[in-house]
């Protein structure tokens, strides 16, 4: 097999193949693309009232994920990390570009990632429109658009004191499952779906796509966490020019991350380990309400867990309002 017979059977989608999975929600193919994969550049339409968000993400084997991985769950982590870029600026995402470099032509491995990322593609109506395929050290690269009504993104540059700081859902998790990957899962004891669970939320981040939407809204800033909630937040303040106090006894953690370790090791993964892809987000005083009420309606997932303050600098107090240190602050590249 060429390297275009290897696209066409692989990452080329006919009408009839969308649904070819179970389990996964499939919704209606995006609008908007005018060319697919096939030309020299795939053709997306625009619409004047809006503005597109881009971003582009690697993943390297041996650095970004383990090496001999299950090749469908590198792709759907790969499409899910770019989704959460697209998710944290409020954006509904479009479509993606994948740039492959494979070591080999293998079909077992090929065909295990172009399902997972079908899947994920599918599921976030985010059809897949072009890319490059290479020979070398296995490194997976996708590119995604996304569109934002116009002036309506949200930047980490927003936030103001006074404003409350909230999370979308459970911290640590990712972290937790990375150091887990290379534990079995025996039976189905509350030990074994805990590991589970803590893996799946490593390799199957749920990009907040559906939260980014709405927070457009209410939003004065946003991140999504995937150096840890310290660094992360970390650039909302120097963005913004302000500071924060957390309120560690705020922070949710979730019961397998907990069951999995003691408390602190819980709470020091949730603040400085990485893969979360959580947002954080900043709230105004007058727009808390209306937010926690859709909260209390099941349309968004939120926990309030600081505000932010004049003070420069990030302050965590536990429950008796005593500052506590966290000096390893977050996944250092370099
Ligand atoms: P060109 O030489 O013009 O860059 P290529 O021969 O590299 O084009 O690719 C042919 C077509 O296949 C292009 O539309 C390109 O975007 C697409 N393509 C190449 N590799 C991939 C891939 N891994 N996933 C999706 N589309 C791809
Ligand atoms: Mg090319």
């Amino acid at each position: 097999m060429n390297e275009f017979a290897l696209i066409k059977r692989y990452f080329e989608r006919s009408d009839d193949d969308k649904s070819d999975h179970g389990g996964a929600v499939v919704q209606a193919p995006a609008q908007g693309v005018v060319q697919g994969i096939g030309d020299d550049c795939a053709v997306l339409s625009t619409d004047p009232d809006y503005e597109t968000v881009i971003s582009t993400d690697t993943l390297i084997s041996g650095v970004h994920f383990p090496e001999n991985s299950d090749s469908r769950l590198i792709a759907q982590r790969a499409l899910r990390v770019n989704l959460s870029d697209i998710a944290a600026m409020g954006g509904q995402p479009s479509a993606f570009l994948l740039a492959l470099t494979l070591p080999e032509l293998n079909e077992t491995w090929l065909e295990g990632f172009s399902r997972g990322l079908r899947e994920v593609s599918d599921t976030y109506s985010c059809p897949l429109v072009g890319g490059d395929t290479t020979r070398g050290p296995l490194s997976i690269t996708i590119s995604i658009l996304g569109t934002v009504p116009r002036g309506r993104a949200l930047f980490r540059s927003g936030a103001q004191v006074g404003d409350t700081i909230y999370v979308t859902g459970y911290l640590g998790d990712g972290a937790a499952g990375l150091g887990l990957l290379d534990v079995p899962i025996q039976g189905d004891g509350s030990e074994a779906r805990s590991v589970d669970y803590l893996q799946k939320r490593y390799w199957q981040p749920d990009p907040r796509v559906s939260e980014g939407l709405i927070l457009r809204d209410y939003a004065s800033a946003a991140i999504d966490i995937s150096d840890g909630l310290l660094a992360d937040l970390g650039h909302i303040l120097r963005a913004s020019c302000v500071g924060a106090e957390l309120t560690m006894a705020s922070i949710p953690l979730s019961a397998p991350l907990i069951d999995t370790g003691t408390k602190k090791e819980a709470i020091t993964l949730a603040l400085t380990g990485g893969d979360d892809y959580e947002l954080c987000f900043t709230v105004p005083i007058d727009k808390v309400a209306m937010l926690e009420l859709k909260v209390r309606e099941g349309l968004l997932s939120a926990f309030r867990i600081g505000e932010i303050s004049a003070k420069e600098g990030l302050i965590c107090r536990d429950g008796s309002g005593t500052v506590v240190d966290f000096s390893d602050a977050g996944y250092q590249h370099f």
